[in-house]
């Protein structure tokens, strides 16, 4: 952040001006000199960086860049700044990664990367009570505000069942919707999880959500859902997830250890009993929620 503020990165327009003979032009897009203010705020795919986070940053039209990071910090939000110091971090990491190691340069796996960082962050260092034993270990970080949470998991049982747990929750921690499927065949797990996908989405579109971010267990239908992998099994689920995620507005979708996805998974284990359910409204109203959701959200 000093250096970006200080404009001493390294960028290809600084070290021109300092007289390396090299093509300034942008790594990313090739259609601009790579300044420090294209490469942070007017770079197009930078734009979509930015796009994607919860944050919904809109870059300023100016070019202040000093300005805008200073509104940015003076923000009152601590995941907001933290989110938007670690995004500002791996753009340049991935810019390098484009430049250095020849990789494709992915605007939404980037945003994901902040995002995932930040989350790990936030649950390494926010001191936690000691475990009594009874609450299943979760990790899970609440949205910033305005935004939701959606968590999915499939279960896949050995006589030919699949199950399915979803939950909403708010940047309270409320669960605002959850539920869970139970079907009778035989899937494979990476089927079953992109089917949980599908209908993650489904559900997202069903209710008008817009603003959510995803998030499940399951890494391999995340990459196939953004093309860094392809399995025939689940090839034509994918598809469907890519037609009902484009449209949605302002939606991500996040990769989770499993200890931050347990709501979901202990309502995919649950649906092998209780059967397709669903259930809407504040989880903190008793008298609307079964017993078995005591304990579930911590
Ligand atoms: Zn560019």
């Amino acid at each position: 952040m000093w250096r970006l503020a200080k404009n001493i990165l390294p960028t290809r327009g600084n070290l021109l001006r300092r007289r390396v003979p090299l093509d300034p032009v942008c790594p990313l897009c090739f259609n601009d000199l790579e300044s420090t203010e294209h490469l942070f705020l007017h770079c197009p795919l930078i734009k979509q960086v930015w796009l994607a986070s919860p944050l919904g940053v809109r870059p300023p039209p100016h070019s202040d860049l000093v300005l805008w990071l200073t509104q940015w910090l003076n923000c009152k939000e601590s995941f907001a700044i933290q989110l938007f110091c670690t995004t500002l971090w791996k753009i340049w990491f991935f810019r390098n990664q484009t430049i250095f190691k020849n990789l494709d340069f992915d605007p939404i796996r980037v945003s994901c990367a902040a995002q995932k960082f930040v989350s790990e962050f936030s649950v390494s260092s926010t001191p936690r009570e000691q475990s009594t034993g009874q609450q299943p270990r979760c990790d899970w970080v609440a949205p910033p505000p305005d935004f939701f949470k959606l968590n999915v998991d499939a279960g896949c049982g050995s006589m030919g069942q699949v199950s399915w747990g979803l939950v909403i929750r708010n940047h309270n921690a409320e669960v605002l919707f959850a539920a869970t499927k139970k079907t009778e065949f035989v899937a494979e797990v990476v089927v079953a999880e992109a089917l949980g996908l599908r209908w993650g989405l489904q559900i997202a579109r069903d209710l008008n959500l817009s603003n959510i971010i995803f998030e499940m267990d399951a890494s391999l239908v995340v990459d196939c859902f953004k093309d860094l992998l392809s399995l025939s099994s689940n090839d034509h689920f994918i598809v469907d997830c890519k037609e009902l995620f484009s449209s949605l507005v302002n939606c991500s979708i996040c990769v989770v250890s499993r200890s931050c996805n347990s709501a979901a998974h202990r309502l995919a284990q649950a649906a092998k009993t209780i059967g397709s359910r669903t259930w809407v409204g504040d989880a903190s109203n008793p008298m609307e929620w079964p017993s078995f959701f005591i304990g579930l959200f911590p």
